[in-house]
């Protein structure tokens, strides 16, 4: 299911302030990474778990990798038109 990724940009359009949710529907509730176990030396985990309604999410990479990482995917997103699609799919 994964986190839900909402974002906002800043006056010169880049992207600013991202935050993670919980993707339960209905449940809404913002969400923080915590450092999970290391899947190997060199791999961290975030945790991502919500105190609402217990969804846990771990994924790959420490939280600023993660954060890196979801940024890079958004502004690749909004340069194609996977985004029309992505939004068409709901
Ligand atoms: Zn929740």
């Amino acid at each position: 299911m994964g986190v839900l990724w909402r974002w906002r940009y800043d006056y010169t359009g880049q992207i600013n302030g991202l935050h993670s949710f919980c993707p339960v529907a209905n449940c809404d509730m913002q969400i923080y990474g915590v450092f999970g176990p290391y899947r190997g030396p060199y791999q961290p985990t975030t945790e991502y778990v919500c105190d609402r309604c217990g969804h846990r999410e771990t994924v790959v990479g420490s939280q600023e990798q993660i954060e890196d990482r979801v940024t890079r995917e958004i502004q690749r997103l909004l340069r194609t038109e996977t985004w029309q699609h992505a939004l068409a799919g709901r």
